[in-house]
């Protein structure tokens, strides 16, 4: 699904040179790395402050601490998603209220969160799915009128564009009160194991979430609330300010085989190319089909035997997880999500595609 070898042998000699730095400075934890890192993603995104964490279930878990949630209160969360979106919402005590998603954004619906909030509502966190922005001014517009936070998980979304009405553009995570990234390996900004961030404009905001990051501790040993401990390392770091040079240039290579993909199966009828929301760009953390006029299973055998990857993302939706069974939400009640868990297959979607490789996956799969 991604090729972070080849992606490496390119950068090799930066990447070596950074790691080896730390390894010098010893100053594995918070060396002066991360602070460069941060500013330099403040620059790239526009946020205020960047708060860089141990990684983006942390980055979800702290956002939602900082704004003071109690047990009880609802957060909206879309029912298609990563589980990390909901995890952290039910570790915190907190209520998930599951909504549905578009049929062909994937994306959290909009009306769907509308019908949803209820007096004890505090949160909305859309996701930014498979790298595409949700769509945010509806949303905004809807936790302001009802004084709602907004907590972005852009952690598949890093560089996403969003275009308001009045023309201004905002980057995925820098829109809501809070946003969060991930810097897993295979994640469009990826680190070389775990990492994630934090973004928000709000000075008290940024504040409280570096204290809870750590230990909930402002002046050093004295804590005057409960935290965590979170922090990215000073080897990831400097790994990432390496990359993050390199960000845009990876975002064209996705969009390159994105578009490569969409020329070669959009007319095919057993396929649904990613739909597009037109106020915001796509930076195809993945590329998913739906499958609508085959057998996605079957497709699915097809490929691996000829030594080509695919993935379901995802196969279950949050309300028809185990773990998350809540008699307020039964099978059928999402019906978007519930049809799409049947029919998207994610094809293998990085950096370091070749033309050969894409015509060799598209000709596979249309066989
Ligand atoms: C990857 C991901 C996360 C969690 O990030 P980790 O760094 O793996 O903790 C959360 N939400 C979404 C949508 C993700 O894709």
């Amino acid at each position: 699904m991604v090729d972070l070898k080849t992606q490496y042998e390119h950068i090799q000699p930066d990447i070596d040179h950074a790691i080896q730095e730390v390894i010098d400075s010893t100053a594995f934890v918070k060396g002066p790395q991360v602070k460069r890192f941060q500013e330099h993603l403040e620059a790239y995104t526009g946020a205020k402050h960047v708060i860089a964490v141990g990684n983006g279930t942390d980055a979800l878990q702290i956002a939602l601490m900082a704004l003071g949630l109690k047990p009880g209160d609802e957060v909206i969360t879309p029912t298609f998603t990563f589980i990390a979106t909901a995890e952290v919402v039910a570790l915190l005590g907190l209520t998930p209220v599951v909504v549905d998603v578009d049929w062909d954004t994937m994306n959290m619906s909009v009306e769907a969160v509308r019908k949803a909030i209820t007096p004890r509502t505090k949160a909305i966190v859309p996701v930014h799915l498979f790298g595409q922005c949700a769509d945010m001014e509806p949303l905004m517009n809807l936790a302001h009128e009802h004084g709602l936070y907004i907590v972005e998980d852009a952690c598949q979304a890093i560089g996403a564009t969003y275009r308001f009405s009045d023309g201004t553009t905002r980057q995925a995570g820098t829109i809501g009160h809070i946003g969060c990234t991930s810097f897993f390996p295979s994640k469009n900004l990826g680190c070389y194991g775990d990492g994630g961030a934090l973004f928000t404009d709000d000075d008290a905001l940024a504040e409280q979430i570096t204290a809870i990051a750590n230990h909930g501790c402002k002046v050093r040993y004295h804590h005057d609330f409960v935290g965590v401990n979170s922090r990215l390392d000073s080897i990831q770091a400097a790994i990432l300010d390496v990359k993050l040079s390199h960000l845009d240039e990876y975002t064209a290579a996705r969009n390159r085989a994105a578009a490569y993909y969409d020329e070669a199966l959009r007319d095919d009828p057993r396929f649904l190319v990613p739909g597009r929301l037109p106020q915001s760009s796509h930076v195809f953390h993945q590329y998913t089909l739906r499958v609508v006029g085959a057998d996605r299973d079957r497709i699915q055998q097809h490929l691996k035997e000829k030594g080509i990857p695919s993935m379901v993302y995802y196969p279950v939706p949050l309300h028809m997880q185990k773990a998350y069974q809540d008699p307020r939400y039964r099978e059928g009640d999402f019906p978007v999500a519930e049809r799409l868990t049947e029919c998207v297959l994610s094809l293998p979607m990085h950096t370091e595609l070749t033309e050969e490789q894409l015509n060799y996956i598209v000709t596979e799969l249309k066989a």
